[in-house]
């Protein structure tokens, strides 16, 4: 896989493009005015493997509560401002780490001026998101519809306004809810740009649907080499965004995060409540950063041999469940009730055995 090249900008220390990782990023969905439950979600998509997070600030109380978020977030932050570039120039003041703002939608030259010069200070890139529901008609008009075509023309206009102002610290998303829109729109934008890409399938929808809009776009893009950040947008618990990306960074090697957990699928031979086994299980390993394989399986006859590659493994049969490392069964614990905690002892162990060598 050959990454496209882009140049690198930089958000509150967090490098994009160039040779940086792809960087994972999401969107909090509390009232921004409402500083602890936002910071609360900021914190929590942090833990969830967020480098950056992205805060809507639709208005002069959410600007005002920014101060206060940003100087206890744990990750940098981007304003997102539709239109108004006041709001803009408060996120600015209040040391907002990134805009995400159309300078072509905040109403003349003027205010662009400002906005740039305020971002040029403050070390501020800017992200362009252009999205394919609310392009202009005029574009809409020429190319018959929000074509790949009428994507990629429209950022390439709010482009040009930055860069006419020696403005060049920018990232751009292009986003549709088409997958195959979206697809080729980034690959026509990377042949003219060498602008980081933010990529993403908008309004993606609930979280198995979004899931899986979201890794077949996002996955033929990065198998491409395209994208240098993204977000998994789902209608769902943003923390679950995070999730899914790194799944989708892990899939394709790109980038490891925590414990990949596999679980055989049930079949007649299943005697425990595997499903819920394994729920609770990947529920417990949430927020360990630590890479390795974690096996749930169904049964004690097949389940070891089944998963022999998992650094560590349960399979559970009839009142009895078998633990297990590298398919060699190492422990055999009594009752479907003590299966989950003596399951979870045996990975701590496990993994303080490796921290400590
Ligand atoms: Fe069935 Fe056992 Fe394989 Fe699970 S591990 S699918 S229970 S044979």
């Amino acid at each position: 896989m050959k990454r496209h090249k882009t140049r690198e900008i930089s958000i509150g220390g967090v490098g994009i493009g160039g040779d940086n990782p792809v960087r994972v990023q999401s969107m909090t969905n509390t009232d921004t005015r409402d500083v602890p439950a936002t910071l609360k979600q900021v914190r929590a998509l942090a833990d969830a493997g967020c480098e950056i997070v992205r805060l809507a600030v639709p208005d002069d109380a959410a600007a005002e509560a920014l101060p206060a978020i940003k100087a206890e977030s744990p990750v940098p932050l981007v304003a997102d401002i539709h239109f108004d570039h006041r709001l803009a120039l408060s996120a600015l003041d209040a040391g907002i780490d990134a805009l995400r703002i159309n300078p072509g939608n905040i109403g003349g030259p003027d205010k662009v001026d400002a906005v740039v010069t305020a971002a040029k200070l403050r070390g501020a890139p800017i992200r362009i998101g252009v999205n394919g529901g609310s392009l202009d008609k005029t574009l809409l008009k020429k190319h018959g519809g929000p074509t790949p075509a009428a994507m990629v023309e429209s950022a390439l206009e709010h482009v040009a306004l930055l860069e006419e102002r020696d403005f060049f610290d920018t990232k751009i998303s292009l986003k549709s809810s088409s997958v195959l829109n979206t697809v080729e729109a980034y690959r026509l934008l990377a042949e003219k740009v060498d602008y980081p890409l933010h990529i993403g399938i908008t309004e993606a929808g609930t979280l198995v649907r979004g899931a899986v809009k979201s890794s077949v776009g996002l996955g033929i893009l990065l198998w491409e080499g395209l994208g240098d950040t993204m977000r998994v947008s789902l209608t769902h618990d943003p923390v679950d965004e995070a999730g899914v990306a790194w799944e989708i960074l892990r899939s394709l090697d790109l980038r490891h995060r925590g414990p990949e957990i596999i679980s055989c699928p049930t079949c007649g031979r299943t005697e425990i409540d595997l499903i819920g086994l394994a729920e609770k299980v990947e529920h417990a390993l949430r927020g360990v950063e630590e890479v390795f394989t974690v096996a749930v399986m169904g049964c004690v006859v097949n389940g070891p041999g089944e998963a022999r590659e998992a650094d560590i493994g349960i399979a559970g049969g009839r009142g009895l469940g078998i633990i297990f490392r590298k398919g060699d069964v190492i422990r055999k614990v009594k009752g479907n009730e003590n299966l989950l905690p003596e399951f979870l002892k045996e990975i701590e162990a496990f993994l303080n055995e490796r921290r400590n060598g």
